[in-house]
């Protein structure tokens, strides 16, 4: 087990409904395994455990094993309750530590514990000349849509609200892929046609197993990325998850536990 101090923590909103947090923390106190000893930066993604030995678990998914345990709200071995990073200090197997590049900022790298992006019409500017985007489409934009017709080979889906689906069929080559990462509360509609006649494909992914999650923060650290971020104190939270539901925020928040929980 390792023994983390909590310095900051990241807030998402796919989860609002569920739990309304999601920790990542970071700061190693006490040696784990033997990639990690007292002072290693160190980051706790949306899972703490799972069964170890299903197939899933076996092949490093463990993200999708049958009994994985979230880091928030959920019931751990002990029968005790999860609470995420709300917290100063967290203890977590080693197994579902992420180590985190020292070039990294702490806070920057944190929302790469637990992945997802969002966008809307006000950030084409940004996401161009900023954030190096080769282009930008508002999906409500009925000219920009026909006009990107059959052109992407993929499409990550972030949305958390029940959407149509067929608009962006129609923006996919043929087997192109539709990847659903968001979670709305309500069933979408799944038009089959426009998969049939172009032989795509609509699929779903939840998170990254530990060893593709520790492949991706290096790669991070590898190559400088960081996120971009709105630092906030712990006491702002409330305020913060009203943000969220209005999609106002650039493009993460994250709260500073190691300045604010003992304020708040
Ligand atoms: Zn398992």
């Amino acid at each position: 087990m390792v023994v983390i101090v909590v310095i900051v923590t990241r807030v998402r909103e796919t989860r609002i409904k569920w739990a309304r947090n999601c920790g990542c923390s970071i700061r190693c106190w006490v040696q784990g395994k033997e990639i990690q000893s007292i002072g290693d930066k160190v980051g706790v993604g949306c899972m703490v455990g799972a069964c170890h030995s299903c197939e899933n678990c076996k092949n490093d998914l463990e993200n999708y094993c049958p009994k994985s345990i979230f880091s928030y709200n959920a019931t751990y071995y002990d029968q005790t309750r999860t609470y995420g990073g709300y917290s100063d200090v967290m203890v977590a197997n080693e197994r579902y530590v992420i180590l985190m590049p020292e070039n990294l900022p702490l806070d920057a790298a944190a929302p790469y514990c637990v992945l997802g992006s969002r966008t809307s019409p006000s950030k084409e500017k940004e996401a161009i000349q900023h954030l190096g985007a080769d282009s930008f489409l508002i999906s409500r934009n009925p000219d920009q849509m026909q006009a990107a017709m059959n052109t992407l080979d993929g499409i990550i889906d972030t949305v958390s609200a029940v959407h149509p689906l067929q608009p962006l069929f129609g923006l996919l080559k043929s087997h192109g892929k539709l990847i659903l990462i968001g979670a709305p509360e309500k069933p979408l509609e799944l038009p089959v046609l426009p998969l049939l006649m172009g032989r795509k494909l609509a699929a779903g992914s939840f998170t990254g197993g530990m060893k593709e999650t520790q492949e991706m923060i290096d790669f991070a650290g590898k190559h400088n990325i960081t996120a971009d971020i709105e630092i906030i104190p712990m006491d702002y939270v409330n305020t913060a998850m009203d943000r969220l539901s209005r999609a106002d925020v650039k493009y993460r928040f994250v709260i500073d536990i190691a300045k604010t929980l003992n304020i708040a």
